[in-house]
């Protein structure tokens, strides 16, 4: 595998400008036309299966992360508090569930509702040591694909459940290949909140969700609110991280006096399942750009058919095939200067799955010829069967190139 960071500049996917400031990249146009396809993918993923998306602001009130336990446990791993005058304080968010705990407690809520998920591709910051830094892998603005699902505390198992086989749905589109899954438990000597039967309860209820699964425990990688299920990939130099994650939390909903009303009416606790299928954009980004050597899936890929004109009397022709493809939802871009041979090779280089390209032959026959970034070659086809490969290949979300 290849380094991220090279492969991210060589394919203009982001830039690290230090005026921009460490660990805080900017994502170029072909990164995020790819981060597009990959947070529409997932918003729809999680719509189907019963989310509800919300946007909360990255900023709040000091007050909030106080209630939340963050400034408590967690205020290490946060920025310094911002304060416009001595009472109106504020907080760079390093979590969202303190804002989605805001939503689930807008209004009274019956036990008929839940389990509520409410999910959000929200921003977050943390102040990562600036020696850590680098690329996309670590930074300290993060866009995090999360969702905070509130249970009936007897929905919990079948939740946790229901998350898993959507994380296994999420990775095998965008081809995620995990190395491995990870119980992370209490450690000593760190500070956790919630009492001893909270924990073990919650264990068990991972436990049982990860029977039959290959795991190992790690004690000392909880969340300070509960332990959690980490699923874990490997980087191009072997180093392991998080990229997908299901925590269990009980002590959220009670700081935030957070209830439903049951069948009789009374007043009952949820349980807050905190999960994120995909993890970080960031973190994302930076693995799937090595596993696949930036040639991503073509559903994803930022330009998905180059058009080559082979000589200045294709041009109109090429270009009107372009705005075909636009318009059929592609992103398809015309490039007219240079020797045909090394429009092909750079578009390979670029890792564009398909070259189209029309000679004076298939113009008149109304057809282009599909190379594809591996070497292989198509017959000439009719320009609306083109159209139709290239949009069934990316429609069906294919890993593979042709039907
Ligand atoms: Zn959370």
């Amino acid at each position: 595998m290849d380094d991220h960071r090279r492969l991210g500049r060589e394919l203009e996917l982001f830039h690290a400008d230090p005026l921009s400031g460490a660990g805080l990249p900017v994502w170029l146009p072909a990164g995020a036309a790819a981060r597009h396809s990959v947070e529409e993918y997932v918003r729809e993923l999680e719509r189907r299966a019963g989310y509800q998306h919300v946007y909360s602001p990255p900023l709040g009130k000091r007050e909030l992360f106080e209630l939340s336990g963050h400034l408590g446990y967690f205020a290490d791993d946060m920025f310094p508090v911002l304060r416009l005058s001595p009472d109106d304080e504020f907080v760079l968010r390093p979590a969202l569930c303190p804002h989605h705990a805001l939503v689930y407690r807008a209004r009274g809520r019956s036990y008929r509702e839940l389990p509520l998920r409410i999910a959000e591709l929200g921003g977050m910051y943390r102040p990562e040591r600036s020696g850590v830094l680098g690329g996309l892998s670590r930074v300290r603005a993060i866009s995090l694909n999360d969702a905070h699902n509130f249970c009936l505390p007897e929905q919990v198992g079948a939740e946790v459940a229901e998350v898993l086989e959507l994380i296994r749905v999420a990775h095998a589109a965008l081809g995620v290949r995990p190395a491995g899954f990870r119980l992370s438990l209490r450690g000593p000597g760190e500070k956790y909140v919630g009492d001893d039967e909270q924990w073990r309860h919650a264990e068990d209820l991972l436990r049982a969700a990860l029977s039959g699964l290959p795991y190992v425990e790690a004690p000392g990688e909880a969340a300070f609110y509960g332990p959690k299920i980490d699923i874990q990939v490997r980087d191009a130099a072997g180093r392991e991280s998080t990229l997908s994650t299901i925590q269990l939390d009980f002590d959220k909903p009670a700081r935030f006096d957070l209830s439903y009303a049951d069948s009789r009416g009374r007043r009952g606790r949820p349980v807050m399942v905190h999960r994120s299928l995909v993890g970080s954009m960031e973190r994302l980004f930076a693995y799937l750009i090595e596993v696949h050597a930036g040639a991503f899936p073509a559903w994803y890929a930022p330009v998905q058919v180059r058009v080559l004109p082979v000589g200045p009397e294709q041009v109109a022709a090429a270009e009107e095939f372009r705005r075909a493809c636009v318009l059929a939802g592609l992103r398809a871009e015309l490039v007219v200067d240079g020797s045909l041979g090394a429009r092909i090779r750079e578009a390979a280089q670029r890792r564009v799955p398909y070259a189209a390209v029309l000679g004076a032959r298939e113009v008149a026959a109304g057809q282009v010829a599909l190379r594809l970034r591996d070497g292989r070659g198509l017959d000439p086809m009719a320009v609306p069967d083109a159209l139709a490969l290239v949009n069934g290949v990316v429609a069906g979300r294919s890993a593979e190139l042709l039907p």
